[in-house]
């Protein structure tokens, strides 16, 4: 119901007949009141002509009797017939006088007031009865020789009334010898022509005057009739009941009106003591009948009107509302995802506009949620492909029953890139590595599913095509890449794992994922998952655990690599790198276990065991005579302890080593996580005299200039730009131009990686201070070394 209400096209409906309701009531009322007037109007107007109507046949009637009187009082031979007395032929002559104007009574009344003719013409049946008077020879009622200026002209005879004039009959001169007069009868026929002439019912009452009245008559109340209270003598009305007579008589003598009639009334004077009354009247009904008819059409015009323009508003409504339900289902149509259509709602220009912004307004929301559509399926960064669309497109693949691979690839040292230098720099390095991953799309879905981490995953993909794949990739991503004015060497690791049966993709990316972390901790440029790696993830596991007992219960080794001063060709430094020499695993590379001890807290413990072992080695040699630094590797967990600085000193002289016998080794991701911090135990190092060296150099982001503010003495280039030295002319022109740079910097330079004698006589002769590498000697055992060093000086 609250809906229905609530609808547009019912409130303009409801707007429409609440309007329609008051033009109507308004209309019927002013149609009411003029109705209204109209009926006081004509019931006044009908009053006034029937007064006017009265009058003149009241005053005709008079006027033509008294004239006639007249006419007839000079006729000699009337007046003859009275002098003379001759009774019979009197009334004759009397009787042709009054036949000449219908009259109904004629009197003649002798000077002494006696009457000596009285005739009364009454007609039945169409026929005229004359008769005697029953006054006939008595004296005359009225006074005529004294009153006849004011005689009365109403008479009443036998029961009748007559209206009566009377002229006196003169002889030879002016003595009065007798009077002569005539009347009509008042009576139901003049009742009846009043009636007709008014449209009213007419009548006439003679009602018993009051004893007031009788005082002042002049006339003593003779005749019988008299003593009646009232009688009605005459009435247009055929049937004139008795309930009308009572209101007509309440009004005629108290003047008390009914509500259904109207009334009219004159007195016409006294006759015998009592009052004569004229009246007319009509019921209000019928002179209303033709108004009231008028009023019953309009009223029944205003009805028939009512539904038609009811209909009217209902059509009007429901037209002005179709344009909107027409965009209520188009908005219902829309949210089910139908965009296609477009909207046409009218011809009026608002309508037209409204439909034209709907139209536009489907057409945003497409681009909108295919924009949407396109974030929820695209990394933002690089447009490539994300997880979700990963997902989408292999679900589709592996429904179908396809030999799908997928190609985990990671950024190296992106980590490395954010904190040196800066998020915005590691934004374009993602960039820069998605373009170039971009090489693969026509082959492959290339997606970023984390921050340096990608996936090209293949519909289908064999073991044996994974090698040469990895080439292409090698060759696609891994080169230099510049960037303002800093150089970045572009590198991945890749895990590759391939469908097999009964998997879904979530486990074939955590293989992936296990085969990259395995390519890794192997520095392996890739890997393809194997059981195997994940029994090798497993072993790592055991490794953790076994590792602190490892340390504690000397398990491990210290191998030796001699560092060769190029100059004198003499070997003046070693190398320390720990192994591992496991029970049951043999021996252990310390790419493996070196970043579990990093990771659990291991890494004072080992340092601890790696320098004491250094130490206690410097001592044996030197009791052998042989002279040597060595070179230790610490972790960027040993820079974090607060007081490392301290310890290394404090056991060095315990140990009674030379401070300048030994060399510490700090990659430069070790200064990255916490510079201050680092910066400031290195300085301490520095102070106490022990010589720092930059380990790895060129595979981090440090600059030269930011390493200027490192207080180092060494830098380490990395075996990368070395073991390919002399084919790779990149590598020679940054080998350059590092020792260009360093040696401005007062730093000396080792190469580590020489693999080949090329190599070794190109460094020295580019003034490179030291070489380290297989072509001179792999690490070795203390025992080994010492052979190997024998050997050397032969
Ligand atoms: P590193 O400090 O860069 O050590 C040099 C690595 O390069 C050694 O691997 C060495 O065997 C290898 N190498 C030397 N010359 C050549 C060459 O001509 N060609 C090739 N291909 N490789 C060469 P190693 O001994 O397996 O050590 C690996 C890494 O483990 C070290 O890299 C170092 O970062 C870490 N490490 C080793 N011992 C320790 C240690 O006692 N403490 C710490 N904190 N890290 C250590
Ligand atoms: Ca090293
Ligand atoms: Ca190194």
């Amino acid at each position: 119901m609250f809906n229905f209400m609530n609808r547009l096209q019912t409130q303009i409906f409801a707007f429409f007949v609440i309007l329609l309701l008051a033009v109507q009531s308004i209309s019927f009322w002013m149609s009411f009141n003029s109705n209204k007037q109209l009926e006081q109007q004509q019931l006044s107007n009908q009053l006034a002509v029937a007064e006017v109507v009265f009058q003149a046949e009241y005053e005709n009637r008079n006027y033509y009797l008294s004239a006639f009187a007249e006419t007839a009082a000079k006729d000699f031979g009337l007046k003859d017939i009275f002098i003379d007395g001759d009774n019979r032929s009197f009334l004759v002559a009397l009787n042709n006088h009054r036949k000449r104007i219908n009259a109904n009574l004629a009197i003649a009344v002798s000077a002494e007031g006696k009457i000596i003719g009285e005739l009364v013409a009454n007609r039945s049946q169409g026929r005229e009865k004359v008769a005697l008077g029953s006054e006939q020879g008595h004296a005359f009622r009225y006074s005529l020789a004294t009153e006849f200026e004011n005689i009365n002209p109403l008479y009443l005879l036998d029961g009748k009334l007559y209206q009566i004039k009377f002229s006196p009959l003169t002889s030879g001169g002016s003595s009065v010898i007798g009077w002569v007069g005539f009347g009509y009868v008042i009576d139901d026929k003049l009742a009846g022509s009043l009636a007709q002439l008014t449209g009213l019912s007419s009548g006439f009452y003679l009602n018993a005057a009051t004893a007031q009245d009788e005082q002042k008559s002049a006339v003593p109340n003779t005749n019988p009739e008299a003593s009646v209270l009232g009688q009605f003598i005459g009435h247009s009305e055929p049937e004139f009941s008795h309930e009308l007579q009572a209101i007509v008589v309440n009004y005629l003598i108290q003047d008390l009106r009914h509500d259904d009639y109207i009334f009219w009334r004159q007195s016409l004077g006294t006759v015998d003591g009592q009052h004569v009354f004229a009246y007319m009247f009509q019921s209000v009904s019928d002179v209303l009948q033709t108004l009231e008819q008028q009023w019953l059409k309009q009223i029944g015009l205003l009805l028939l009107l009512l539904p038609v323009s009811l209909l009217l508003a209902f059509i009007i409504s429901s037209k002005i509302t179709r344009p909107i339900k027409q965009l209520i289902e188009q908005a219902k149509f829309i949210a089910k995802g139908n965009y296609d259509s477009s909207v046409d709602v009218g011809s009026s220009l608002e309508l037209k506009q409204l439909g034209q912004e709907f139209t536009l307004m489907q057409q945003s929301i497409v681009s909108r949620e295919k924009k949407i559509a396109h974030q929820a399926f695209h990394d933002p960064l690089t447009s490539l492909a994300n997880g979700n669309e990963l997902n989408r497109v292999s679900s589709a693949w592996l429904q179908q029953g396809t030999s799908m691979g997928l190609c985990l690839i990671n950024i190296r040292r992106l980590t490395e890139v954010n904190l040196t230098l800066g998020h915005a720099v590691g934004d374009e390095v993602i960039k820069e590595f998605a373009q170039r991953l971009a090489f693969f799309s026509d082959r492959a879905l290339v997606c970023r599913i984390s921050g340096d981490e990608f996936v090209l995953a293949f519909e289908s993909l064999a073991t044996e095509q994974v090698a040469s794949l990895m080439a292409e990739l090698q060759q696609q991503v891994d080169h230099k890449y510049c960037y303002h004015d800093i150089m970045l060497h572009l590198q991945f690791t890749a895990g590759v794992s391939i469908f097999q049966q009964g998997i879904d993709l979530v486990t074939l990316l955590r293989q992936a994922d296990t085969a990259v972390q395995h390519a890794k901790s192997n520095k392996l440029d890739y890997q393809i998952y194997t059981p195997e790696i994940d029994s090798n993830t497993l072993d790592r596991f055991q490794l953790i655990n076994e590792l602190k007992h490892a340390i504690d219960s000397d398990e491990l080794v210290l191998f030796y690599q001699p560092k060769m001063c190029l100059k004198s060709q003499q070997i003046t430094h070693v190398e320390a790198l720990v192994r591992w020499q496991h029970p049951k695993k043999g021996m252990i590379p310390p790419d493996v276990f070196i970043p579990i001890a990093e990771k659990t807290g291991q890494m004072h413990g080992l340092t601890h065991w790696v320098l004491n072992e250094a130490i206690a080695q410097y001592h044996k040699w030197q009791a052998l005579g042989i002279n040597l630094g060595i070179a230790v590797n610490i972790s960027a967990e040993n820079l974090k302890e607060d007081n490392f600085c301290e310890w290394i000193i404090t056991l060095l002289q315990q140990t009674q080593m030379p401070v300048s016998a030994l060399t510490l080794e700090i990659t430069e991701d070790a200064v990255v996580a916490d510079p201050d911090h680092a910066i400031a135990q290195l300085k301490a190092l520095k102070m106490h005299g022990l010589k720092l060296s930059i380990d790895d150099y060129g595979t981090g982001y440090s600059s030269l200039t930011q390493l200027k503010q490192l207080p180092v003495d060494e830098l380490k280039i990395d075996k990368s730009f070395v073991q390919q030295l002399m084919t790779d002319n990149d590598d020679q022109i940054i080998v350059n131009s590092t020792l260009q740079l360093a040696h401005n910097l007062g730093l000396s330079v080792v190469a580590e990686g020489i693999e080949d004698k090329a190599t070794l006589t190109w460094l020295t002769e580019k003034g490179c201070e030291m070489g380290q590498g297989f072509y001179l000697s792999r690490p070795l055992s203390a025992a080994a070394f010492n052979e190997w060093l024998a050997k050397q000086s032969v």
